[in-house]
């Protein structure tokens, strides 16, 4: 049997794993690469296996980064039964076709752009249509099932904690007389968060792929978080601020409602000041994501249904208003009473929230509040850097708004956690590989299993394949330094914009002060100093293009 780590391999994102065993291609996850423009050209790209040759897909749970690219994979030939969790079904419905809607739109805008500056036209990578189409081929399982997928191969689903549906995945595999367990962790929760189940433990396995995201960081507590969230919400709205939130709208925000109930119910003190607190959840997406949470009460924790048993709906409450139109989502930004916005996406990449970040980030009486991972690159993870200059649709913000970054909401396992998950098997598996995780969080992990439990961990560093029988690296790939090296291009060439525009902005001007005491000797030389400038820095921007073909 062989894997063949195909995603978030080299970075956090693009979850995707090929197993292939002496009868069938197994594919685990198939989920699109997020954060930073090189970064996401890697969706496009072939899959690096023929998608018509694989026999069935296995999801772990509903994210984008895992989810992402599953109508892309039908798209392209792969016409087997996609198995996952009843509630990833619900919910990879909904964010499939938003995801293609947002590939449509993109691809519209580019488009816009290509027409005027007579570039060629690209194509969305796919659309809402292909999206709900790739739908179809979803095979729900229940948890705790033992799913005969074929006789060779069993499947089973166990709660992962980490978004509703999200699971571990236990895979048994026959070939010949030999049977062999791989499990798969797809992303681990953290214990005692609300709605959900905590994360379950596994007996054993042979192989063992495991996320590291958080493997060399310990999380704030979810109660300290929670403390200075509503700290930062009474301090924000006391000083007629409003409270930015970039959430991912399936999970996080559905946490965040919870926690504001609760929170608006239990502080009777409050009351007054409170009422006039609105909390909008702007996110289509999000909005649909909380009815499927509601649907899906059989999966949640015990704490929660008890609460449901006694009649009470934990996501809603009479503060909250879900904003559905784009209409009333720009009404937001002329409403000048202090308020809570939850939008997404999480990272700030897309989405409605790039709007609000435009009309608060410059306003120092408004906090932004972030709630969940930033990949590098994204303009999420710059705020949270603390950059003072950000651009937004193309126009410069200075940011005066506070920044904040709340660890506590994490819904992935920090180091203790992990190593807590791992320490309950009760044989070690005999191989582990570590995938999912900025390599600093992978190769820290690797030293605390070492250090702590005596386990030798694979690092998986980049598109590379292994040998289970054998124990061998069969190849590897360079695409983190690819990446990379067009990441540092991209930057190039954003800095020489900067100086183009710059300079233009000079010789403009210098031409305006002819009127000012300076003889036209001395603007000409002015100006053809710039003009030499601009030329040089038009060469190098030509170079870099070069080098990046
Ligand atoms: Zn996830």
């Amino acid at each position: 049997m062989n894997v063949k780590f195909l995603g978030a391999a080299m970075s956090v994102t693009g979850s995707c794993h090929l197993v292939t065993t002496d009868k069938y291609k197994i594919l685990l996850d198939c989920g699109q690469f997020q954060g930073g423009k090189a970064l996401e050209e890697l969706n496009e790209k072939e899959f690096g296996f023929d998608p018509a040759e694989i026999d069935f897909m296995i999801l772990s749970h509903a994210h984008i980064d895992h989810s992402g690219r599953i109508p892309l994979l039908v798209k392209r030939g792969y016409s087997g039964r996609i198995y996952c969790t009843d509630a990833t079904a619900d919910l990879v419905d909904i964010m499939l076709k938003d995801s293609g809607y947002i590939h449509e739109k993109e691809a519209e805008w580019t488009n816009r752009k290509a027409e005027r500056s007579g570039k060629p036209f690209v194509e969305p990578l796919y659309t809402f249509e292909d999206a709900a189409e790739s739908i179809k081929y979803l095979e729900p399982v229940l948890y705790g099932q033992l799913h005969e997928i074929n006789p060779d191969v069993k499947v089973r689903f166990s709660d992962a904690g980490h978004i509703l549906g999200s699971s571990i995945v236990e895979l048994w595999i026959n070939e010949g007389e030999h049977v062999s367990k791989l499990v798969f962790s797809g992303d681990l929760g953290v214990k005692n968060k609300p709605i959900l189940r905590d994360p379950e433990t596994i007996a054993e396995a042979d192989y063992l792929i495991m996320e590291a995201t958080y493997g060399d960081r310990v999380h704030e507590s979810s109660f300290d978080s929670l403390g200075k969230f509503f700290d930062i919400i009474l301090k924000t709205t006391r000083r007629g601020g409003t409270v930015v939130i970039p959430s991912f709208a399936v999970g996080r925000t559905q946490e965040l409602i919870y926690h504001l109930n609760i929170f608006y119910e239990e502080h009777r003190e409050l009351k007054a000041e409170l009422d006039k607190i609105m909390v909008y959840v702007d996110s289509p997406l999000a909005t649909s994501a909380t009815e499927i949470f509601r649907r899906n009460a059989q999966v949640f924790d015990e704490e929660t249904r008890e609460y449901i048993l006694k009649g009470d709906n934990p996501l809603d409450f009479k503060n909250l208003i879900f904003t559905r139109s784009s209409e009333e989502s720009r009404q937001l930004n002329f409403n000048p009473a202090p308020k809570i916005i939850i939008s997404a996406s999480g990272m700030c990449e897309a989405g409605r929230i790039k709007h609000h970040l435009k009309h608060h980030l410059w306003d120092s009486k408004c906090s932004v509040v972030f709630v969940g991972y930033q990949a590098v690159g994204t303009l999420g993870r710059s705020l949270v850097n603390g950059d003072k200059d950000v651009s937004i649709f193309g126009e410069k913000i200075h940011v005066n708004a506070e920044i904040y970054n709340l660890e506590g909401f994490s819904g992935h396992a920090d180091r203790d956690d992990l190593l807590e998950w791992l320490s309950s098997f009760i044989t070690p598996p005999k191989k582990i590989f570590l995938v999912h995780g900025e390599e600093e969080s992978k190769k820290g992990f690797a030293h605390t299993v070492k250090e702590v439990l005596g386990y030798d961990c694979t690092v998986v560093e980049d598109v590379s394949e292994y040998d289970l029988n054998s124990d061998q690296l069969l190849s590897i790939e360079d695409t983190k330094n690819r990446v990379a090296s067009r990441e540092q291009l991209t930057d190039v060439k954003n800095q020489l914009s900067k100086i183009h525009e710059d300079l233009e902005a000079i010789l403009y001007n210098a031409n305006l002060a002819v009127g000012n005491g300076r003889t036209e000797e001395e603007i000409n030389e002015i100006t053809n100093l710039i003009l030499e400038l601009d030329k040089s820095s038009f060469k190098l921007g030509l170079a870099v293009t070069k080098k990046e073909e």
